[in-house]
C-alpha cells in the first residue's frame, strides 16, 4: 500500500535534510558559478533518488507516484529553496513533451525518450512560434515534406527559451496544405545537433540571451517521430498548451508567497510599510497569493482525476502572470527612483519568482519587473487567454475571426 500524502510529505523533507548542507540559505544565496556547479550536482541526485519525472510510470524511469504526491515534492522543494526541474531546459522536458508524449506517444516513443530527459541526454525546448506566426500559430509555415521513412524539414522557428542549451526540439510544422490551416499541421520530434539545424541566440531588454531563433534547410527526422496522428498537430499541440498553462502549478503559490514575503522586507527596509497606499497594494498581493493557493488546488484536483487539462488551464495561466506584473509594478514603484538606475546582485530565476534566498535589490526587482512581462505574452498572450475563457469555458460567443492581407484565412 502506498504511504498517506502526510507521510510522503515527511520522507520528502527528510530527504532533503540528508541532501543538503546544513547551512544551506536557498539556491538564491549562491553566486553565479556556485550555483551553476550546485545545479548539476543536484540534478544528478534528483536523478538518482527518483525525484525527476516522479509521476511517470516506473517502465518508463518514473517513481509512479500520483500527481498529488508529485505536486508535495515540488511545494516542499521551493519551502527549501531548491529547484525540482535543475536545468532550464528540463521545464520543456517534463512539463511540455513528456506530459504530451505520455498522452499521444507510441509506446516505443516513451520508452526511447522519457528516460534520456530523467538522464540528460535529451534536452527539449518548444518550436511552436515563428516570426509570422505567434497568437495566430496554426498559420505557421515550417514545412516538412516527406521523404520515404523520413521528414525534410524547412522554414524558421523564433522565440526559443533555452534553445542553445537544448539538443532537441519539438516543432509543429506544415505537413499538409497552407489553405488546411490547422489540419495540415504535424508534431515532429527533431535532433538539434544535425547539419541543417542553425541555432542563433537573442538577447533581451534583461541583457541575458535565454532565447534563441532556430533555421531548418533541409534539416532531417524520422517520420516514427511523428507525435500522435499526422495533420493531427493541431490537437497535440493544444494538448501541450494545455499543460504549458496549467500544469506544474503544485509549487506555484509556495514560490509566490516566498517573493511577496521579499516584497514586504523590501518596503520595510524602505521605509515603506507604512504608506497606506503600499499596505493596500501589498494586501491586495497577499489576498491573490492565497487565492492561487485555491486555484492552484483546484486544478491539481481535476488532473489527478485523469485525462490532459482543459481550456480551464487559461484562468490559471491569465491570473499568475496578470498578478506577477502588478507585484512587480508594486516592487518599482517602493524603490522609485531607484528603479531608474537599479544596482546589486541580479535577479536569480530566468522567468516567474525568484527562489528562495535571492537578493532583495533594486537590479533583481528591475529585471523582475522586466521579465514579468513575457509572461503575459509566452504560452499564450493574456489577451488570446481572455478569448479561451469568454469562448470555451464560459460559452460566450465566438470572437469575429480577421484574417490580416496574405494570410491564408
Ligand atoms: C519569454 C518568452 C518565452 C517564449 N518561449 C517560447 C518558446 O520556447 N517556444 C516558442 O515556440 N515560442 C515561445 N515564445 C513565443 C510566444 O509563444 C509568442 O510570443 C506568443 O504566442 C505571442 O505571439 P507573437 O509574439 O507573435 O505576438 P502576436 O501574435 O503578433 O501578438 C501581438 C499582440 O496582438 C495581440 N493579439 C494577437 N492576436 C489576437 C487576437 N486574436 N485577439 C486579441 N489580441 C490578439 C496579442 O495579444 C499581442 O498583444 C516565447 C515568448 C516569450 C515572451
Amino acid at each position: 500500500m502506498s504511504t498517506s500524502v502526510p507521510e510522503f510529505r515527511r520522507t520528502v523533507v527528510e530527504f532533503l535534510g540528508r541532501a543538503l548542507p546544513g547551512d544551506w540559505a536557498g539556491v538564491g544565496a549562491l553566486a553565479a558559478q556556485e550555483r551553476r556547479e550546485f545545479l548539476d550536482r543536484w540534478r544528478r541526485t534528483l536523478a538518482e533518488n527518483g525525484y525527476l519525472g516522479c509521476a511517470w510510470p516506473t517502465a518508463y524511469g518514473g517513481a509512479g507516484y500520483d500527481l498529488v504526491r508529485q505536486s508535495v515534492v515540488q511545494e516542499e522543494f521551493a519551502r527549501a529553496g531548491v529547484p525540482h526541474l535543475p536545468w532550464p531546459t528540463d521545464g520543456f522536458s517534463f512539463n511540455l513533451i513528456a506530459p504530451v508524449l505520455l498522452h499521444w506517444g507510441t509506446e516505443e516513443q516513451k520508452r526511447h525518450y522519457l528516460p534520456r530527459m530523467i538522464s540528460g541526454e535529451h534536452r527539449w525546448c518548444q518550436g511552436y512560434s515563428e516570426p509570422d506566426a505567434g497568437s495566430d500559430l496554426f498559420n505557421l509555415r515550417t514545412r516538412a515534406t516527406r521523404d520515404g521513412d523520413d521528414w525534410v524539414l524547412d522554414g524558421q522557428k523564433t522565440w526559443q527559451t533555452a534553445g542553445t542549451e537544448a539538443n532537441w526540439i519539438f516543432v509543429l510544422a506544415r505537413t499538409g496544405t497552407r489553405e488546411e490551416r490547422a489540419k495540415g499541421l504535424s508534431l515532429l520530434l527533431v535532433p538539434l545537433d544535425q547539419v541543417g539545424v542553425t541555432v542563433r541566440p537573442i538577447r533581451t531588454m534583461t541583457g541575458q540571451a535565454e532565447f534563441s531563433e532556430v533555421f531548418f534547410d533541409c534539416a532531417r527526422t524520422r517520420v516514427a517521430d511523428t507525435v500522435g496522428p499526422v495533420g493531427e498537430g493541431a490537437r497535440v499541440a493544444l494538448t501541450l498548451l494545455g499543460f504549458e498553462r496549467g500544469t506544474a502549478s503544485g509549487a506555484l503559490h509556495v514560490a509566490h508567497r516566498l517573493e511577496l514575503e521579499r516584497l514586504v522586507a523590501l518596503a520595510r527596509r524602505r521605509g515603506r510599510a507604512g504608506d497606506p497606499l503600499v499596505r493596500q497594494r501589498l494586501a491586495w498581493c497577499y489576498g491573490r497569493v492565497e487565492a492561487l493557493g485555491q486555484l492552484s488546488r483546484r486544478i491539481l484536483a481535476r488532473a489527478a482525476g485523469g485525462g490532459p487539462p482543459g481550456p480551464e488551464s487559461s484562468v490559471l495561466k491569465l491570473y499568475v502572470s496578470e498578478y506577477h506584473a502588478r507585484l512587480t509594478e508594486l516592487a518599482v514603484d517602493i524603490l522609485g527612483m531607484d528603479a531608474a538606475v537599479a544596482s546589486g546582485a541580479p535577479s536569480v530565476a530566468q522567468l516567474g519568482p525568484d527562489p528562495l534566498g535571492s537578493p532583495n535589490t533594486a537590479l533583481a526587482w528591475v529585471q523582475k519587473f522586466m521579465i514579468a512581462r513575457a509572461a503575459t505574452i509566452y504560452g499564450g498572450s493574456s489577451q488570446i487567454q481572455r478569448s479561451t475563457i469568454g469562448e470555451r469555458v464560459l460559452g460566450l460567443p465566438r470572437e469575429p475571426r480577421v484574417t490580416a492581407p496574405g494570410r491564408a484565412s
